[in-house]
C-alpha cells in the first residue's frame, strides 16, 4: 500500500479470522467506496465480489484471493445458496472473508439473506453500507433523488419480482398514486411492461424519465426521455444494464446540475428547471 491509500487515525476495526464482512462497494466509482470498505479490503484473505463490483476496487485487496460469484440478470436462487454456503465454509476454515456488493449490500442485493445463512450458521458478521446506484448513481447524472419542490417520499423499486421474471406482483396503482418519484432497479429487461403500468395507473405520458447505465463508471451514460417515450428511447439508445430508471420531476434538476457535463465545459441547459424563480441574492 502507498501512503495515500492509508487511513486516517482512528480505532479501526479488525477483520479478524473466522468472520464475514459483508460490504457494499458503491456503484462503481472507487472514490465511493467507504473506509470502513477500504479498511476491509487491505485486511481481506479472500474477497468474493459481485459482476457489479468494479475492477478497480479489487486493486485495493492486493493481498487477497478473489472469487468471482458474479450473477446478472434472473439468477436462479441455488446459485445464490451455493455463494451463501462457500462463505459459511471460508469463514469456518478461519479466514477473513470480505463479501464484496455492488452498491449497498442491503439494497436490492439479497445481503439480507447472505447475512442470515451466516448467522444462522453460527458465523459472525459485520455489514457496511455502501453508496446505492439508485442515490449515488443518480447523482453523478445530476439528480436529487429528493428536492423540496417535486417529492416528500421516494420509492426504490425492483423490476424483477423474486423468480426474476416479471414486476407483475408490484402494485402499480397504488405506488403511482403515493410517490411522486420512482427508482427503478433492474428494470431494463421489462421497461415496456412498466412503463405500461405506469401510464395505465395514471402517470402522464410526459412525465420526465432518466436512465443512467453504468453509473459513477467511466462509461456512463444518460437517456433523459419521458415515460411515454421511454421504451421506444431506450431501445434506440442502446444503453445496457446495468441501468437505473428515475420516474419523475427531479430528473429535470439535470438540467442545471449535469455536473459532470458542466466540468466538460457544458454550459447548463436551464438555471431554473423546476420554475423556482429568481436565484437568491448573495450577499
Ligand atoms: N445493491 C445494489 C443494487 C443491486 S441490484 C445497489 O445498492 O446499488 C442490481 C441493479 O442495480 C442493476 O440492475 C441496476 O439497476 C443497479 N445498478 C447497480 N450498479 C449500477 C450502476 N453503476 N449504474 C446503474 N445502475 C446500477
Amino acid at each position: 500500500m502507498t501512503e495515500s491509500h492509508s487511513l486516517p487515525a482512528s480505532d479501526w476495526p479488525e477483520l479478524e479470522p473466522g468472520w464475514v464482512w459483508l460490504c457494499g462497494a458503491g456503484p462503481g466509482d472507487p472514490g465511493l467506496l467507504t473506509l470502513h470498505a477500504l479498511n476491509a479490503l487491505r485486511q481481506a484473505e479472500v474477497v468474493i465480489y459481485d459482476a457489479l463490483v468494479d475492477e478497480r476496487i479489487l486493486e485495493w485487496a492486493p493481498k487477497a484471493e478473489k472469487i468471482y460469484a458474479g450473477k446478472r440478470g434472473g439468477k436462479p436462487s441455488s446459485v445464490q445458496r451455493d455463494i451463501s454456503l462457500r462463505l459459511v465454509d471460508l469463514a469456518r476454515a478461519g479466514k477473513r472473508v470480505l463479501r464484496l456488493k455492488g452498491g449497498d449490500p442491503f439494497v436490492f442485493g439479497r445481503g439480507g439473506e447472505e447475512a442470515q445463512t451466516l448467522v444462522q450458521h453460527g458465523v459472525p458478521v459485520r455489514i457496511i453500507p455502501g453508496i446505492s446506484a439508485g442515490i449515488g448513481g443518480l447523482a453523478y447524472a445530476g439528480i436529487p433523488v429528493t428536492h423540496r419542490d417535486v417529492n416528500q417520499s421516494v420509492t426504490f423499486i425492483t423490476g424483477h419480482d423474486q423468480s426474476g421474471e416479471t414486476p407483475n406482483t408490484l402494485d402499480w396503482a397504488s405506488i403511482s398514486r403515493s410517490s411522486q418519484v420512482l427508482v427503478i432497479y433492474m428494470g431494463m429487461k421489462h421497461i415496456g411492461q412498466i412503463s405500461g403500468a405506469l401510464l395505465d395507473a395514471g402517470r402522464p405520458a410526459s412525465e420526465p424519465v432518466a436512465v443512467v447505465s453504468d453509473a459513477t463508471t467511466p462509461r456512463q451514460r444518460v437517456l433523459e426521455t419521458t415515460l411515454g417515450a421511454l421504451e421506444a428511447d431506450l431501445a434506440a439508445s442502446g444503453l445496457e444494464p446495468p441501468a437505473i430508471v428515475c420516474v419523475g420531476r427531479s430528473v429535470l434538476m439535470r438540467q442545471v446540475l449535469d455536473w459532470q457535463g458542466m466540468a466538460r465545459g457544458e454550459a447548463p441547459r436551464n438555471l431554473d428547471p423546476l420554475g423556482r424563480g429568481k436565484p437568491a441574492e448573495s450577499a
